[in-house]
């Protein structure tokens, strides 16, 4: 018989939070990292509400700001700003986040081991998930997630400034697929840019670019630091028999926003449940979390390719939808967890949404044509 029921390599937010819950449902589980805790890891270590909202704990602990202000240019050449009547993201730094996740998993009884970088062939468990992030081996060794694309972002820490104190700055189209922003935390601020992969050598000079249109000095950055940002081409396989991935390891990071922790925590979730349902017998396999996935996190990856592709191909026009009061609703409502993706709004939000799918498609047909015309 296995030693464990689940083992689960790498204790990110993914790792954590599915260790937490099968722990907690009283699965004997071993969770495995390679680093030692408190690790850090390049991020705006911004959680969104929807994100929070998913998570069966409060991370109250080791939230350094509350953001309910968005400031959001196109260019550095036009600026808008919106309230929202309920949190948009709880402002966290990853070093501490991380270990208060490792914590509640181990509390809930998971056992941890830390230091040690694990063979996903190699481990004694009934069901074996991978959560090892945009660079593990466990895709590769399970054979997984093999239609994974990367963007590239590249961010820094710069002293306080309390002019951004709640508010979530992002400045779009810096960068092509992609912007660059300014989130505030306890004693710093954390500015970062990042987009395609093709525009890598670009980012140092933008993210100074990006420093000087916002008043901060971009010579006071600390722990600059870049990394890839992993995103899942429709159709992607993430589970075979009683094996699976989640997280940056199956390349759920949002193709527009570029956030992943909401993913991380949602896919950490569905295949907690699937698993759970193969201890108890009711299932043969994890097939159940890869229809999940499809379900309730494909329709969101389908709309951030959307909204990627109209604001790469008509950026202004976008940028337009975007500032109307309508369309901050929607965003509202998506980053509170209120709606589980902008194909779900309605009324005149719906229009809004229907106008920047008219671009998106747009973009791809023009695309189409550009590549005919080039062969
Ligand atoms: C610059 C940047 C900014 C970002 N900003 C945001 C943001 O503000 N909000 C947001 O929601 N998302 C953001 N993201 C995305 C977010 O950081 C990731 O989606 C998130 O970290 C995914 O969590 P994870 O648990 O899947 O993987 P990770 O956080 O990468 O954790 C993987 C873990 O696996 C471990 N590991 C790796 N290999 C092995 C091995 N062989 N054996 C054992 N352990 C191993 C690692 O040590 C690590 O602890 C950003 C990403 C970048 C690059």
């Amino acid at each position: 018989m296995a030693t464990y029921d689940v083992a689960i390599v790498g204790a990110g937010p993914a790792g954590s939070t599915a260790a937490y819950r099968l722990a907690a449902a009283g699965a004997r589980v071993l969770l495995l990292d390679k680093a030692t805790f408190p690790r850090d890891k390049p991020c705006g270590g911004g959680v969104t509400g929807r994100a929070a909202r998913l998570l069966p704990f409060s991370i109250e602990p080791v939230v350094e700001d509350v953001v309910d202000r968005l400031e959001c240019g196109l260019r550095y050449r036009h600026r808008f700003t919106r309230r929202a009547r309920a949190p948009l993201a709880y402002m966290t730094q990853r070093r501490r986040l991380d270990h208060f996740l490792l914590q509640r998993a181990a509390e809930a009884g998971a056992e941890v081991r830390v230091g040690e970088t694990a063979d996903s062939r190699e481990l004694d468990a009934r069901i074996v998930i991978g959560a090892d992030g945009c660079n593990g081996s466990s895709a590769k060794q399970l054979g997984l997630a093999e239609g994974v694309v990367h963007g590239v972002a590249l961010e820094a820490n710069y002293p306080y400034e309390p002019r951004y104190a709640g508010a979530m700055v992002l400045e779009i189209a810096v960068i092509r697929g992609g912007y660059g922003w300014v989130f505030p935390k306890l004693d710093h601020v954390n500015v970062g840019v990042g987009g395609n992969a093709e525009e890598g050598p670009r980012l140092r000079r933008e993210l100074r670019r990006m420093c000087e249109a916002y008043g901060i000095d971009p010579d006071a950055a600390e722990d600059t630091r870049g990394y890839r940002l992993p995103l899942r081409l429709p159709g992607t396989q993430l589970a075979r028999g009683r094996t699976a991935v989640i997280g940056d390891a199956a390349g759920l990071v949002d193709p527009f926003s570029g956030d992943g922790m909401y993913e991380a925590f949602l896919s950490a979730q569905l295949v907690a449940e699937a698993a759970l349902a193969v201890l108890a017998g009711r299932e043969q396999d994890l097939s159940a979390y890869q229809a999940a996935v499809e379900r309730r996190i494909a329709p969101l990856t389908r709309a951030g390719w959307g909204a990627k592709r109209a604001f790469e191909r008509f950026p202004r026009a976008t940028y337009a939808l975007a500032r109307l009061p309508v369309t901050f609703r929607v965003l509202e409502k998506l980053l509170q967890g209120e709606l589980p993706q902008p194909g779900a709004a309605r009324g005149v939000e719906h229009a809004a949404i229907r106008a920047i799918y008219a671009l998106s498609r747009a973009a791809a047909v023009s695309r189409s044509y550009r590549s005919a015309a080039s062969s």
